[in-house]
């Protein structure tokens, strides 16, 4: 059995990087944590240096250099972690942290200052304390499953978090966000999917993959043994420079993910993590790529575009807005093909006006009487 690359000298091996890179590469490995699964391996072209697949998670030097914006913490997590492995933002919903490990480590990672393997999972007391912090606030309403990546537990150990879940009346909905379909399909075995077919809560699962060739063929078979087992998929796509920043990239995305019968969720703008610079963009660049989406492929394979505030402040979705108002109860509305109209129509304004003043010449006969 092919195994997972965690090693500089691996990949080189593996042809993934030029040995020349290995001294500076042996210093990112040290930095953050790195695992090319055999699935993801097989997916990477590599005689295309620009491989989408690849730059996704092979290392690169530029990781060593670290912009000023850029933070350890993006998104705020550290703000609102309340009792260890719990991160409290919204008041209606959690996360819940069991373990830092993935099965991949992506190199834009908004959390790669915390992941990796042999970071701890959380213990059976940190658990319990977990739990009862969720037990005990009845406006807790979902609790998602997030890390590191859920699905790397064994199915044993995700059986007994669920069920402990399951018992807690007020939860409605466990959703969990995960990798493993897409970077080792094989994980989904039917222990696995035993384990997450609860009757309630409704168990929901985010995958995330950025690329249409994600979706390789045993990751749709992975898809369909979760969907045959009740389980109801969503799709989480990172916007990255040099990956899925295109209009035909995204739109072949987003229509393969609806195929596999997963209805894109969240379209993020990428994290100010440190040493990823090389896949940002700027936020009017996605707002045009929205733009050019929505007038290209139906409702149901339009994720909403979303940004994380760094400092804990939560996702704010970032348009783009198809509406501005103009004046009181007038506004601009923007079709799929970019033209304008005014709303309500310049017509139906006129025959209001028109009723209006039928109405007001009816009332005033009516006092003469
Ligand atoms: C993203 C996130 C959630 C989930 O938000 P949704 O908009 O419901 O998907 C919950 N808590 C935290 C801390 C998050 O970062
Ligand atoms: S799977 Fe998620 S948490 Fe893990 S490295 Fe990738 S982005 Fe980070």
């Amino acid at each position: 059995m092919p195994k997972t690359l965690r090693k500089p000298a691996e990949l080189a091996a593996a042809r993934l990087v030029a040995p020349e890179l290995l001294p500076d590469l042996e210093k990112v490995a040290g930095r953050y944590a790195v695992a090319i699964t055999p699935t993801i391996a097989g997916l990477i072209d590599r005689d295309d240096p620009a491989d989408p697949v690849g730059r996704q998670f092979v290392p690169d030097p530029a990781e060593l250099a670290t912009t000023a914006d850029e933070l350890a913490d993006p998104i705020g997590d550290f703000a609102h972690a309340p009792v260890k492995g719990i991160v409290h933002r919204y008041p209606d919903r959690v996360l819940l942290k069991p373990l830092h490990a993935c099965p991949v480590y992506c190199r834009y990672c908004f959390r790669r200052e915390q992941v990796g393997p042999g970071g701890e999972a959380l213990d059976d007391a940190e658990l319990d304390a977990a739990v009862a912090y969720i037990a005990e606030r009845p406006e807790i309403f979902e609790v998602i499953l997030t890390g590191g990546d859920p699905l790397m537990l064994a199915p044993r150990r995700l059986r007994v978090i669920l069920r402990r879940l399951a018992e807690i009346p007020h939860l409605g909905v466990i959703r969990l966000h995960s990798r493993v379909p897409v970077a080792d399909p094989a994980r989904i075995d039917e222990a696995l999917t035993e384990a997450l077919a609860l009757e309630q809560p409704a168990v929901w699962l985010a995958v995330h993959i950025n690329h249409a060739r994600e979706l390789s063929p045993p990751t749709l078979d992975a898809c369909r043994r979760l969907t045959r087992a009740g389980i109801p998929l969503l799709g989480q796509t990172v916007l990255l420079n040099g990956v899925n920043a295109d209009p035909a990239v995204l739109e072949d995305l987003f229509r393969a993910m609806v195929r596999a019968r997963i209805k894109p969720y969240y379209l993020h703008h990428p994290d100010s993590a440190p040493g990823t610079a090389r896949f940002r963009l700027d936020l009017a660049e996605g707002q045009a790529l929205m733009r050019r989406i929505q007038g290209r492929v139906s409702g149901l394979c339009q994720p909403a575009y979303v940004l994380d505030l760094p400092g804990g402040h939560g996702k704010v979705p970032v348009g783009p807005a198809y509406h501005r108002q103009v004046a009181d109860g007038t506004w601009q509305l923007r079709d799929s093909r970019g033209q304008e109209h005014a709303w309500p129509p310049l017509s139906a304004r006129a025959s209001d006006r028109a009723v209006a003043a039928r109405s007001r010449s009816r009332t005033a006969a009516a006092g003469r009487d």
